[in-house]
């Protein structure tokens, strides 16, 4: 296919792919789709190889976030049956941290509920951060707080935070659907913020929300934009007790074509298959690690993924191999850009949930609701027993 072997050429060689190029990718039948996964994994191993990075979400304080973001568990009036917790000790963080560690996450991403931190909020993942890096001294630390105030930025990277994450989430046309607390130019800001302070960014979208391809396209491009480090590509998790709760949208090859456009866009940034893998790819998993280089090991803020074992095993599996702790995740290119901004590597993972708004799509015919997939985490952090990694 001619569009294939264009892409592949420009991916190689860092090009941006013109905007019908990257709909024309989301565009393809199932037939084609093997041709467009191995086309985007030529892509992703002559950045990335054959490496997978694994990192581990520590959810800090969980739930009662003032903010209406509609596909978030955590928002004002879900209803949803999530685990809510305030802040976590720095010790307590620790040990879930170590937990992912010891799994073989090099990433440890801390992430808190909330429109943004406060000062003393900041004093305590500062701690946060210090007490994980005694125990890790190796281990790059991503802080997920919301948006930032001036100065605070630099606070974090000055605790020792590497990276620092804020997804974009859709395109800036459907964001006050999503969300009206906030807007999206507070979240870019809070992006530039974080890359002005010498962390590296990490920030991604959340599909199946009922965008459109364009919408789709349109958040990959402005990411591609402002050239995080890191993209994690969140498929949303529709939780009972949330206004998306219906939105079933997404099949396992939707959800790889999503990817493959993301790789195609994005050749050389880390790639991260975040939230809603096991349900909306569910036994095709395997296929997408030949499009990102990065998941997350075990669970997620507020739901269980698979078991940490059963993602060595389908990396394992699939001839792919977990990235080490002495390994760059990023290309030369990129990462000496980082290194010379003073700080480590990538990204963070997905917050979320509630207020409905966008162009509100029906479940696409003939796509079951699984919520037999989607289970509320009651394990780790917050709770008495032992994590998943
Ligand atoms: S994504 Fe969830 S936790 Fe984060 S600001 Fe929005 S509602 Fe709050």
């Amino acid at each position: 296919m001619d569009l294939l072997n264009t892409l592949v050429d420009k991916g190689l060689r860092r090009e941006l792919p013109s905007r019908e190029e990257a709909l024309a990718v989301l565009a393809t039948s199932d037939d084609d789709l093997l041709d467009v996964v191995a086309a985007a994994g030529k892509v992703r191993r002559k950045w990335f190889g054959r490496r997978v990075k694994l990192n581990y979400l520590v959810n800090l304080k969980s739930g009662l976030c003032p903010e209406d973001c509609s596909y978030c568990s955590q928002r004002l009036g879900s209803k949803a049956e999530i685990l809510k917790y305030t802040w976590l000790k720095p010790e307590d963080a620790s040990k879930a941290a170590a937990a992912g560690v010891a799994g073989g996450a090099k990433r440890v991403c801390l992430v808190a509920s909330g429109r943004g931190p406060t000062d003393r909020d900041i004093d305590r993942v500062s701690k946060t951060i210090e007490a994980i890096k005694e125990q890790n001294e190796d281990v790059e630390v991503c802080a997920c707080l919301g948006l930032l105030s001036n100065g605070q930025a630099e606070r974090l990277r000055a605790a020792g935070a590497d990276a620092y994450n804020h997804n974009l989430n859709t395109s800036e046309a459907t964001y006050g659907g999503i969300t009206t607390t906030h807007t999206y130019a507070d979240r870019v800001d809070t992006v530039q913020q974080a890359q002005a302070a010498g962390m590296s960014a990490c920030s991604g979208l959340i599909a199946g929300m009922g965008e459109t391809d364009e919408d789709l396209v349109d958040v990959v491009f402005s990411l591609r934009a402002l050239d995080p480090d890191s993209v994690p590509v969140n498929f949303l998790i529709p939780f009972e007790g949330t206004p998306l709760a219906k939105e079933w949208n997404l099949t396992p090859q939707r959800a790889l074509r999503i990817l493959a456009m993301v790789r195609f866009v994005c050749p050389d940034v880390e790639v991260r298959l975040a939230g809603g893998r096991e349900v909306h790819l569910r036994s095709m998993q395997p296929l997408a690690l030949h499009l990102v280089n990065s998941i997350f090991l075990g669970d997620y803020l507020t739901s269980e993924g698979q078991e940490g074992k059963a993602d060595l095993d389908m990396i394992a599996d699939a001839g792919f191999e977990v990235e080490g702790a002495g390994e760059t995740t990023l290309p030369a290119h990129r990462a000496d850009a980082v290194a010379a901004a003073g700080c480590g590597g990538g990204s963070c993972g997905p917050c979320g949930d509630d207020s409905p708004t966008v162009a509100a799509s029906e479940a696409v015919a003939g796509q079951d609701a699984r919520t037999d997939l989607v289970a509320v985490r009651r394990r780790g952090a917050g709770t008495d027993l032992p994590p998943n990694a």
